[in-house]
C-alpha cells in the first residue's frame, strides 16, 4: 500500500512539471507573438514615415497612414464629442455643410494651414460637374473627411422612404465613385431625421449627428467680424443665444460661405486661445 501511495504522488509530481513546463512554453509563445506585433508596428510606421517622406502617392499606404489614428471619442446623443478614454476632453469638432460650392477648398487650405482638422459635409447637386468632383477629391487628399448631407439637400421629413433612401444612398454612392470610400457620418438638411432615415443611416454605417451650435446661417452673422466673435464666444445674443454654448465636445456647425470662409482662420485661432482643440474626425468612433 505505501508504495503504491509513493507511485501515485511520484505520477501526480511528474504530471504536475508537465502541465507547468507546458504553461511557461505557452506564455512564452504569447510574449513572442506580441513581442513581433509590436515590431510589426513598428515597422509600419517606419515605413509611413518613409512614404511621407518621398511624399508618395500610394493610396494603400495612405489607407493604411488612417487606419493607424486611435479610437478616443464618440458622437454622443446630442451631437456633441465625448472621450471613450482618457483623451483630452477640451476639444471641439469643426463641420462645413453644403460643401463644395465656392469656399470649401480655400476653407480646407486656411484650415490646412492651421493643421486643424473638420468633417466636411457634401451635396450632391455640387458634384455634378468633373471640376466640382475634382475639388471633392482635393479636399479628402488634403486628409478633411467627407460626409454624407443628402443628394439634393431635401427636407428627409417632408418626402417618402423612397426618395429618402434615394437620397441618402445615392450619394454615398458617387462619394465612393469620386474618393473612393464610403462616409462615416451622415448630418440631414435642417437636422430634420424620420425614424427612417436614422434606421437606414445606421444600415449603411454612418454615424448621425447634428450639431450644438453655429450662426453663420443666420442674417446677424452672415458678417466675417460678427460670426467670429459669435463662434469664438458660443454666444449668438441676436439669435437668443445669451450664453455659451462653447464647452467641450462642441459640434461647431459652419457652411461654404463667403463669410464663414473670411472668418475661419480667426476662429480656429481664437477657439484654440481658450484651450481647445480641433479633434481629428478619424479619432471617432465609427461604425465598422
Ligand atoms: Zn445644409
Amino acid at each position: 500500500m505505501k508504495r503504491r501511495g509513493l507511485l501515485l504522488s511520484m505520477l501526480l509530481l511528474v504530471v504536475a512539471i508537465i502541465f507547468i513546463i507546458t504553461a511557461c512554453s505557452n506564455s512564452d509563445q504569447k510574449k513572442d507573438n506580441s513581442k513581433e506585433e509590436e515590431t510589426n508596428t513598428e515597422e509600419a510606421s517606419d515605413n509611413n514615415e518613409a512614404e511621407e517622406n518621398e511624399d508618395s502617392n500610394h493610396e494603400e499606404e495612405k489607407e493604411q497612414v488612417v487606419k493607424q489614428v486611435e479610437v478616443e471619442y464618440e458622437i454622443n446623443e446630442n451631437s456633441s464629442v465625448i472621450p471613450v478614454n482618457d483623451a483630452d476632453e477640451n476639444v471641439v469638432l469643426l463641420t462645413i455643410d453644403d460643401a463644395p460650392d465656392k469656399y470649401a477648398l480655400e476653407m480646407a487650405n486656411t484650415l490646412k494651414d492651421l493643421d486643424a482638422n473638420a468633417i466636411f459635409f457634401v451635396n450632391g447637386h455640387f458634384l455634378n460637374t468633373d471640376e466640382q468632383k475634382e475639388t471633392l477629391k482635393k479636399i479628402h487628399e488634403m486628409g478633411f473627411e467627407i460626409g454624407n448631407h443628402t443628394m439634393t439637400h431635401a427636407n428627409l421629413t417632408k418626402i417618402d422612404e423612397q426618395t429618402q433612401r434615394q437620397e441618402i444612398v445615392s450619394l454615398s454612392d458617387l462619394i465612393e465613385e469620386v474618393i473612393g470610400e464610403r462616409p462615416k457620418f451622415f448630418r440631414a438638411p435642417h437636422g430634420a431625421n424620420t425614424d427612417y432615415s436614422r434606421e437606414l443611416v445606421k444600415k449603411e454605417k454612418m454615424i448621425l449627428m447634428n450639431w450644438t451650435y453655429g450662426y453663420d446661417y443666420f442674417a446677424p452673422y452672415q458678417d466675417a467680424e460678427k460670426l467670429k466673435k459669435a463662434m469664438i464666444s458660443g454666444e449668438g445674443p441676436e439669435v437668443g443665444e445669451e450664453y455659451s454654448l462653447l464647452k467641450p465636445g462642441a459640434n461647431l456647425l459652419m457652411h461654404d460661405r463667403e463669410w464663414t470662409n473670411a472668418a475661419m482662420a480667426d476662429i480656429v485661432i481664437g477657439l484654440r486661445d481658450k484651450g481647445y482643440t480641433m479633434v481629428n474626425p478619424r479619432a471617432i468612433k465609427t461604425i465598422e
